[in-house]
């Protein structure tokens, strides 16, 4: 970018003052952005190849729930990154990495065969003093980022930000309180398919999985850096839609299952139905509870999490805890799944692309692996486990129907065998780097053999994992 000389000068004062001991909420922070959250909407067009932006509405929102003093993004997660210039100065004054709907769909057939969609999108920054430009950045097969969109804010303006007062009157509770906004992560559970009559049921299930996210590791142990807070939202309908089966349900948010043809995969594509509810309470992350009963959820980083809260079997009900902090893992620590034979499509992930994911690896730089500090000295890489009797177990699994009335029966034995060979292979709860991961058995390496992000069951984060989730909850709440 060509800088004007007087925009040089700014920034060479801009260095003595904002040194990074001093980016500090009295420094950067006080400087460029008041305590109150610019909200921009953005249609997201195109299909496998290519892709366009067009700016939706731009909105003045709440208090800015975010760190105050880490404004640039040091994490270094998603497929997209919105960076924020002041035009004054030109310096770099806010960035944050996110991945979108857009970017997984752009992996399905329907964008193999061409054709075209839009998916709506929100990006959200503390609210600048003056007139920003506005970028987005996706990356490219060698993981660094290319600018794809550009657009210059004027957040003073009348006609460019709409500075209505537009908070819903919904009621809010709060489930953990442990202080201010900025040095503490915020999270904020809404409920999809609860009619006026359930509230009780969505107060209860809010409270369940917020229990369950906090008594499993790292969020444990980090408690007390986050706050929760939930929104009581009535849908007209009980449930939500199932494409599959023909049903068909009002509700609130309108979360769906049957993403990109996918049974079990939840999300919404009503984006600024979420984000006009949402902003009711400050938040940096959002969750939804579906008042529905088929296995499933969702998790996109930085975009929000799915899950189902209604066990379709008994005595699987610890399957919908499992659901919920999987899922948290993709959409707050931005990891990877390490399952593979899943009939998620195989080439989410580029052939020998280099995921920007934290637990997932090509080997490609098998002296410098990403995650070679947590790596057990002496170990084999790749790692040697019972693959092929894993697989062939799966295998089986596989050719059972989920939404049979006798799954889960004809699944134990199977489910039974494949748990008993991860707990007791012989580099079980070892790091290393083990074969099968993001969706394809080849090609791909996780780091233990297994974690949540792994199997189906209640098994801890692995070290690798668990270290990006506190990676998160530093960031956001310094
Ligand atoms: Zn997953």
């Amino acid at each position: 970018m060509k800088i004007p000389i007087r925009a040089l000068v700014l920034i060479c004062s801009l260095w003595f003052i904002a040194t990074p001991a001093l980016l500090a909420r009295s420094s950067a922070f006080d400087q460029f952005f008041i305590d109150k959250t610019l909200r921009v909407d953005i249609f997201h067009t195109g299909t496998k190849g290519t892709e366009t932006f067009s700016l939706d509405h731009a909105y003045e929102e709440g208090a800015w729930p975010g760190s105050a003093v880490n404004l640039l993004d040091t994490l270094d997660l998603g497929e997209y990154q919105i960076r924020v210039y002041d035009r004054l100065s030109a310096a770099l004054i806010f960035s944050r990495g996110y991945s979108t709907m857009f970017n997984e769909w752009q992996t399905t057939d329907e964008a193999s065969a061409m054709i075209y969609r839009t998916f709506h999108e929100t990006v959200r920054l503390p609210y600048p003093k003056g007139k920003i430009q506005l970028t987005i950045s996706r990356r490219d097969k060698t993981m660094d980022f290319h600018e794809v969109f550009s657009t210059v804010i004027d957040p003073n303006s009348s006609t460019e930000v709409n500075h209505e007062k537009r908070i819903p009157a919904l009621k809010i509770f709060s489930l953990m309180d442990n202080g201010s906004l900025h040095d503490h992560v915020d999270l904020l559970i809404l409920g999809d398919g609860y009619r006026k009559g359930d509230v009780e049921k969505f107060r209860k299930d809010a409270k369940h999985f917020n229990d369950v996210m906090f008594s499993t590791e790292p969020f444990k142990s980090r408690k007390s850096s986050f706050n929760v807070r939930a929104i009581e939202i009535a849908s007209q309908d009980s449930g939500i839609d199932k494409p599959d089966k023909n049903i068909w349900k009002h509700s609130a948010l309108g979360t769906q299952y049957n993403t990109f043809g996918a049974a079990r995969y939840i999300l919404t594509e009503e984006d600024r139905t979420l984000h006009d509810i949402a902003a009711a309470a400050p938040y940096d992350f959002l969750l939804i509870l579906v008042n529905d009963n088929r296995y499933g959820g969702g998790g996109i980083y930085n975009l929000y999490t799915t899950c189902y809260t209604i066990s379709d079997a008994p005595g699987q009900e610890w399957q919908t805890d499992y659901v919920y902090v999987h899922e948290f893992g993709h959409s707050f620590g931005g990891l990877g799944d390490e399952y593979y034979s899943s009939g998620i499509s195989d080439n989410f992930y580029q052939k020998g692309v280099e995921p920007w994911e934290p637990n997932l690896t090509t080997l490609s730089k098998k002296d410098d692996l990403k995650w070679k500090h947590f790596v057990a000295p002496g170990i084999l890489i790749p790692t040697p486990w019972e693959k092929v009797t894993y697989d062939s177990l799966q295998r089986e699994r596989s050719k059972l129907d989920r939404l049979a009335a006798d799954y889960y029966k004809k699944r134990a034995p199977i489910y039974e065998a494949q748990e008993q060979l991860l707990k007791t292979t012989k580099y079980a709860g070892t790091v290393g780097a083990f074969e099968g991961a993001g969706y394809v058995a080849e090609g791909l390496y996780r780091p233990a053999v297994d974690c949540r992000m792994f199997s189906l069951s209640l098994v801890d984060f692995d070290p690798v994992c668990a270290a990006a989730i506190n990676r998160v909850i530093d960031f956001y709440s310094k």
